[in-house]
């Protein structure tokens, strides 16, 4: 069974929307990936120029082989290693993925291995900074009633901030407010790369004070030794990975412990097959893995079924709570778009990722085909 044909579809409408990816294979099987958003449209030059020559007419019989394709791809551009390459090997993975589910009528966490659930409990999170604390406190209690949410995270600090805060005093108003609130919840917060050290451990002091339990990106995360230092300081869990893409570094993290928690972005990556690894290589050393899924694309999708069969899975899946006036390019892109109950996400048992595409936003996409021909 060798890939035939690599067809994308790009957002017309928005810079920031996906890339859906189908393959076609010599027996007329498909499966659809997508690509992260977020200049998917480079990405998805990339796919067709830097990837799909390496991917047309290889034999794809056997998920074993994944990890060995996508070497050779990585190898082949060994010149141009970043996050594109990753982001169109995540398009290429995940619809592989979707294919052999398809093929054998199952969902891909069956397809993956010791799926020990289907029922994933997720957490509220929030993207916003430029709501006011106690507006963002509403904004919880109404998702809490509403879709019975036990664990949310805020952002706190200003992304790559430079010890800046959002607005003076935010960040020390909205932590307390929080953890008055919400005393039966899990607290999560995220400081998008915003402190220097003793910066990040004065805040993080404060986080431990008011019973927060998930410290995410506390430093410039290219900072490996800043993050470290805030790590090796305090005792609430200090997280981070999600903007990195290489193995190398993930190994790092994890050999050095300069977090608590890895998070890898299955998308940012390059797909499911390459933050097993990371999940692996994490749970040999005793670290929980609870990656990042920041939208309501199918990356959130791809997370559920990975945290439903890792060992080391954190206890919850992020699950963005912004709408419309936040992501305009989410909506309607695929049909049956699971919904959570009572603070859960269930696979349901559909083939792959469960999920079809939008007929109406595939036709206002931009096409671009290979096949090797
Ligand atoms: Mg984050």
């Amino acid at each position: 069974m060798k890939i035939s044909k690599i067809e994308t579809f790009t957002d017309s409408k928005f810079v920031k929307g996906v890339t859906l990816v189908k393959i076609t294979t010599d027996t007329d099987d498909i499966g659809w990936g997508q690509i992260s958003p977020y200049y998917s449209d480079i990405s998805s030059l990339v796919l067709h120029r830097q990837v799909a020559p390496f991917i047309i007419g290889k034999d794809i019989s056997n998920l074993k082989d994944l990890g060995n394709l996508l070497d050779i791809v990585y190898d082949k551009q060994h010149k141009f290693p970043g996050t594109f390459m990753c982001r169109a090997l995540g398009g290429i993975d995940t619809a592989i993925w979707d294919l052999h589910g398809r093929l054998k009528e199952k969902p891909v966490c069956d397809l993956i291995g010791n799926c020990k659930t289907k029922k994933i409990r997720v957490y509220g999170s929030s993207m916003k900074r430029q709501i006011t604390p106690k507006n963002e406190v509403e904004r919880f209690k109404k998702l809490v009633d509403e879709y019975g949410f036990t664990a949310f995270k805020f952002r706190i600090g200003s992304e790559v901030g430079r010890n800046r805060d959002e607005w003076e005093g935010r960040t020390e108003e909205i932590i307390p407010l929080m953890s008055k609130n919400f005393q039966s919840c899990d607290l999560l917060v995220d400081a998008n790369s915003c402190y220097t050290p003793s910066k990040a451990i004065e805040i993080g002091k404060i986080l431990e004070a008011n019973g927060i339990i998930h410290y995410e990106e506390p430093c410039p995360y290219w900072e490996h030794e800043w993050t470290k230092e805030v790590t090796d300081s305090l005792k609430i869990d200090v997280t981070g990975g999600e903007q990195d893409n290489s193995l190398t570094i993930f190994k790092k993290y994890i050999n050095e412990k300069i977090v608590n928690i890895i998070q890898p972005d299955v998308l940012y990556l390059g797909g499911i097959e390459r933050t097993l690894r990371v999940a692996m290589y994490a749970k040999q050393n005793n670290m929980i893995c609870t990656p990042h899924a920041a939208n309501m694309s199918l990356v959130t999708i791809f997370t559920l079924h990975l945290l439903a069969s890792i060992e080391n899975a954190g206890p919850y899946l992020e699950y963005s709570i912004e709408g419309e006036d936040f992501y305009p390019w989410q909506n309607n892109i695929y049909n049956d778009y699971p919904k959570i109950k009572d603070g859960y996400l269930v696979i349901e048992n559909k083939p792959g990722w469960g999920i079809e595409p939008n007929q109406k936003w595939l036709e206002q996409a931009n096409y671009q085909m290979f096949d090797g021909k």
